[in-house]
């Protein structure tokens, strides 16, 4: 099967719609979850038990991949999916977002730094042609190019690609922002042009750059809407606050066409999902869910609920009596609590795996509510 979307429903109130993305690997039922598994695998847990899940989208990063095992490795081993034994649809990213974010940090973290560009060595330097950075895991100078990020996402092999693009940090002056925009343009079209060379069954979504700028998020949008890319991803930096993102994608989301699916990079907290979804966002990535697992924090819709407290030490119920996750079918409360206390490993598989059937669920959940067009 090759690559389409189509749309089944969009609600009467709002932008928000129900579709579905068709991959050689499967079905993505949107508006859908996307969970992160850098490495090849959610932290804590196997994909077994992720395959097990239902999750339909699984997020794996080409810049950890390309320092190891390397995208060779994988090649050899027959693809990504093979390799890691994963049965769904898989998307990759260029590499690019974290050289440019481990460089420069977060927007917070460059906030906390009073707004100077700093960067911590490991980009080395941009050129036209790409970006020289510095490996984290054994200081090797590597080039990351339009071409070479390609490349490599090739022999991965992820149904969904991304174009090279370059982040530039959130304190910027307007000239060097328009740039770095400019230049991110060219580099997403020669992403293009060396994947049409050999398309190889996958998908690449454009990334939609333009920082808090509305006029460039707009020129953005037609730029890379003229182009045959099969979805959208809206990156580079959505500004300090969320109300300052909502802003920003009210605005730059018109923009872009409606037959093509629309992805949020980044951003799957609960709050920003449920104020993103009218936009028409079809899918949202976030390794946020599994991260408050490995910390004892699971999702209830009555909100989160840390496992560590001791209140819970004699709560023999499960976490929800309603979740057909695995950890609920199982285990209760006072038993996780008791294995977070006692450092268990297990504690965070079993956090996790509630959490990603809990983001699969709450994401069903909307997708019917926007079919009764309550939203
Ligand atoms: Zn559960």
């Amino acid at each position: 099967m090759s690559f389409f979307f189509e749309v089944l429903h969009t609600s009467k109130k709002s932008r928000a719609r129900v579709g579905r993305i068709h991959t050689p690997h499967g079905i993505i039922d949107t508006p859908g979850f996307v969970a992160v598994g850098t490495n090849g695998t959610l932290k804590a847990l196997d994909n077994h038990v992720v395959n097990e899940s239902g999750l339909q989208l699984m997020f794996c990063n080409t810049y950890h991949m390309l320092l190891q095992p390397g995208p060779h490795v994988v090649k050899a081993a027959g693809g990504l999916h093979k390799f890691i034994q994963r049965k769904g649809p898989i998307i990759t990213d260029s590499g690019g977002f974290q050289v440019f974010s481990l460089a420069y940090g977060s927007v917070a973290d460059e906030l906390k730094s009073r707004g100077t560009r700093k960067t911590n060595g490991t980009v080395l330097k941009i050129t036209e042609e790409g970006v020289f950075f510095r490996s984290y895991r054994d200081g090797k100078k590597i080039l990351l190019t339009p071409e070479s990020s390609i490349e490599a996402q090739k022999d991965l092999g992820a149904d969904i690609i991304i174009p090279l693009d370059e982040l530039p940090p959130y304190h910027i002056d307007p000239a060097a922002l328009r740039r770095s925009f400019e230049r991110t343009h060219r580099w997403e079209e020669r992403s293009l042009q060396t994947h049409l060379k050999n398309p190889q069954g996958q998908a690449i979504y454009a990334v939609v750059h333009g920082g808090t700028d509305l006029a460039l998020r707009k020129e953005s949008c037609e730029f890379l809407a003229a182009r045959p890319f099969d979805g959208y991803a809206i990156g580079g930096s959505f500004g300090k606050t969320r109300e300052e993102m909502i802003a920003m994608l009210a605005l730059t989301l018109p923009h872009l066409p409606l037959d093509k699916p629309q992805h949020l990079l980044g951003i799957g907290d609960l709050s920003s999902i449920e104020r993103c979804i009218p936009f028409g966002l079809d899918t949202f990535d976030s390794s946020y869910p599994t991260r408050a697992a490995r910390h004892g924090i699971v999702l209830t819709k009555q909100g989160p609920l840390n496992l560590t407290k001791t209140c819970y030490a004699q709560d023999f119920t499960p976490i929800d009596p309603a979740c057909t996750c695995p950890t609920c079918r199982r285990f209760h409360i006072g038993y996780l609590h008791h294995l977070f206390k006692a450092s268990e490993i297990p504690a965070q598989s079993l956090a996790s795996a509630h959490n990603l059937h809990f983001m699969i669920e709450f994401m069903a959940g909307y997708r019917q509510k926007i079919l009764d067009n309550e939203i």
